[in-house]
């Protein structure tokens, strides 16, 4: 599972943030203070990305940035900056983060700089960028499926699950697994959503929707890459 710290005291930008995280196929591990971070980082130390807010009630994301690199020299630091003033993002660099967003940011912005420090602090290494399958290229750098050369346009939830399916090939996922993974814990029992989800990617991806041969179905339990 990837985690993600998201150190942010506004509670409408975190979930936000946390929102689109978790469609990205992140565990987003949420803090409102820079004493909660410290908390949070210890309570996970499998964190390898922390998205950290400037101004702070108990202190700022600088100096939170500052002891988070001092206990870790591999995390993935980006700072969460409220003013684009250049200063800002100079001292952020300097305190040991490796990126910034200026507020107000997209979630495809956010998503692609957070896809990006994952890749560079090994959360997924660089051999692992493109997946291949049959006709099927996954391209984990630019989020994208080709089918025979072919771009399929696939939801930032599709492209998750098709991720997590092509990664284990052959191997019998859960429903309850996807939608943690996908969606998100709170989530847990809403599975049908699961199963719309792998209904609307079979009529994009298979070559006959009603008898898939690359999504298959493990009854009772889940579904699989391949049989
Ligand atoms: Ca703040």
């Amino acid at each position: 599972m990837k985690k993600v710290l998201v150190l942010e005291d506004e509670a409408g930008i975190r979930s936000f943030v946390v929102m689109n995280l978790r469609r990205g196929g992140y565990e987003p591990i949420e803090a409102g203070t820079g004493a909660e971070a410290y908390v949070q980082m210890q309570a996970h130390p499998d964190i390898k990305v922390a998205l950290l807010d400037i101004m702070l009630p108990d202190t700022d994301g600088f100096e939170v940035c500052r002891n988070l690199r001092a206990a870790n020299p591999k995390l993935g630091i980006i700072m969460i900056s409220a003013k684009s003033q250049e200063m800002d993002k100079v001292t952020g660099l300097m305190t040991g983060a490796d990126d910034y967003v200026t507020k107000p940011f997209s979630p495809v912005e956010l998503t692609a700089r957070v896809d990006a420090l994952f890749r560079r602090t090994g959360g997924e290494s660089e051999g692992q960028s493109e997946l291949q399958h049959g006709p099927f290229l996954l391209n984990t750098k630019n989020r994208t499926l080709e089918k025979n050369g072919e771009r399929i346009r696939l939801t930032q939830v599709e492209y998750s699950i098709m991720h997590m399916l092509m990664d284990s090939p052959g191997k019998a996922l859960s429903r309850e697994e996807i939608l943690s993974t996908v969606w998100g814990k709170e989530y847990a029992g809403e599975l049908k959503i699961v199963d719309v989800n792998i209904r609307r990617l079979r009529i994009k991806i298979e070559d006959d929707a009603a008898n898939p041969t690359y999504i298959t179905t493990v009854w009772g339990f889940g579904y699989k890459w391949g049989f």
